[in-house]
């Protein structure tokens, strides 16, 4: 094994700062949400993520989120006192649905010399090339995927490899039956769901 090392042997800064959008209903936020947002950052020398919520997101037409001030309540809530982890309410304040194409060439403008990094589920992907002005969005934008299940993922899409098997289906699913959402949801996020009776 070698035992010296020099510098260019380690990380250094990236000349250009690059930044993660993750987007979703986030309805609600939860652990799984922010553990691969963290691992994302870390894999992918991100500078910061950018948590997006959609107003309605049109892969989720037909259910009705909780209000989006609440969903954005919780997210803010759930990323306090995490230095890398902002958030962009934009798309909230857009008639929904929200498309991406539309947040990215926003970002895009607010951060002109950062490449952009779009963090998606796994389950997402497949249908990626039916977004919105998809081959633009490929060029603006270099899509990661977050790994949820197991099978073998499309050329030249990175990964970032962990999987957490938490949804927010299970959350409303787990609060509807009246049994615990602790430890699967960050604890401002579990007392707004109780303060505000949400999912019941
Ligand atoms: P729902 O269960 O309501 O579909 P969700 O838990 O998938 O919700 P979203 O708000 O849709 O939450 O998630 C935003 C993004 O994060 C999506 O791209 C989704 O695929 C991804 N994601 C959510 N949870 C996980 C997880 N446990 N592992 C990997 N990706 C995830």
């Amino acid at each position: 094994m070698r035992q010296i090392f020099s510098l260019s042997d380690f990380t250094l800064p990236h000349s250009t700062p690059r930044i993660g959008i993750f987007g979703g209903t986030f309805d609600p936020v939860h652990n799984g949400h922010l553990i691969l947002a963290r691992d994302a950052m870390e894999a992918l020398g991100l500078e910061r993520v950018i948590f997006v919520p959609a107003a309605l997101s049109p892969h989720k037409l037909g259910s009705q989120p909780a209000p989006a001030p609440l969903r954005l309540e919780m997210l803010a809530g759930a990323i306090a006192g995490e230095p890398g982890f902002d958030l962009d309410a934009s798309e909230l304040d857009r008639p929904g649905p929200s498309f991406t194409i539309d947040t990215v060439e926003a970002l895009r403008a607010r951060f002109p010399l950062a490449r952009c990094i779009y963090l998606i589920g796994r389950d997402n992907e497949a249908k990626l090339a039916e977004w919105r002005r998809y081959e633009e969005l490929r060029q603006m934008t270099e899509f990661v995927v977050l790994d949820r299940r197991e099978e073998g993922q499309a050329e030249g899409v990175r990964a970032v490899p962990r999987r957490i098997d938490i949804s927010a289906t299970e959350i409303r699913e787990r609060i509807a039956r009246g049994a615990s959402i602790r430890y699967l949801v960050p604890e401002p996020v579990r007392k707004l769901i109780e303060q505000h009776r949400l999912y019941r």
